[in-house]
């Protein structure tokens, strides 16, 4: 699908791979609707690339849905829909402290997965009702963000790695599914990105993390995942998997 004239949303544009998404959509003609918890985020994001900024939390379907009402009737209908926005947590099942962890846990899949999931919903239900855009008849394309802790989650990662693996697990089901509406849905799982939600990793981890990077060994740059993004949209075939962009890397235990 091509992405100038199109109608884009990235959700979690205020900051990282979102919004270097946002940055490189708009750059090829896209006009993009950058969603994000923060309204300043959002906002000044969207002032750099000429879109809207809409703040919004994606694990609140109702706020998802204004948003997307606001953007239908501002822009159009969203053709691109890439979600962005998720927490980093980290965890142990049974901290020192003895306390239990179920509330971080559902914190993570209420955001990570129901989040991505509500984007998904809605933005689907939009793009099924509008024209076809050519041969294929390509209606839209969704790109959801899962984490390579989908499969070799590191100690502490048991809930994030659980809402990245729903992310992964719901690709190929909802491709399926939309596919009779000209919907192609994939997902990337990304390594270790230099973003702000890794910026807080002690050096320590961040350097054990990079000896378990083969080639090129070294952090993700923002703009990598966006170029996968690019690709994904201009790319009919791709659709139901997810892409690990991780240069060969394999989690250590911890
Ligand atoms: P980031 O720089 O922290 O960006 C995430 C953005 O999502 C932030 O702007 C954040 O807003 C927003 N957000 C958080 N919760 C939200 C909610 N409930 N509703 C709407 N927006 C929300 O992190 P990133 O590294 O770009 O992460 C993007 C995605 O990639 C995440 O899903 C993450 O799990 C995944 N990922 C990242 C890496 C990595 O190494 N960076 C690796 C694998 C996967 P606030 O700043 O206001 O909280």
């Amino acid at each position: 699908m091509k992405i100038d004239g199109m109608v884009a949303v990235v959700t979690g544009a205020g900051s990282g791979l979102g919004l270097a998404t946002a940055r490189r959509l708009a750059k090829l003609g896209a006009a993009v609707a950058v969603l994000d918890l923060s309204q300043s985020a959002a906002e000044a994001a969207a002032a750099e690339i000429g879109g809207i900024g809409i703040a919004a939390d994606v694990s609140d379907p109702a706020a998802v849905e204004a948003a997307f009402d606001k953007i239908e009737a501002t822009l159009d209908t969203p053709r691109i829909v890439v979600s962005c926005a998720g927490i980093g947590t980290a965890s142990r099942i049974l901290p020192r402290d003895g306390s239990l962890t179920i509330d971080a846990f559902a914190k993570a899949l209420n955001v990570n997965l129901l989040g991505t999931y509500a984007v998904m919903n809605i933005a689907a239900r939009a793009m099924a009702k509008a024209e076809p855009l050519d041969a294929d008849g390509a209606r839209g394309v969704i790109v959801n963000t899962s984490s390579v802790a989908f499969e070799d989650g590191q100690i502490g990662q048991a809930a994030y790695s659980a809402s990245k693996g729903g992310v992964a697990s719901m690709t190929l089901p909802a491709a399926r599914e939309l596919a009779r509406f000209g919907i192609r849905v994939m997902a990337i799982a990304p390594g270790l990105f230099e973003t702000a939600m890794s910026a807080g990793l002690p050096d320590d981890i961040r350097a054990e993390i990079l000896k378990s990077v083969p080639f090129p060994s070294r952090m993700g740059d923002a703009d990598e995942y966006a170029r996968l993004v690019q690709a994904i949209v201009e790319t009919p075939m791709l659709n139901g998997t997810t892409i690990r962009l991780d240069a060969a890397a394999r989690m250590p235990i911890k």
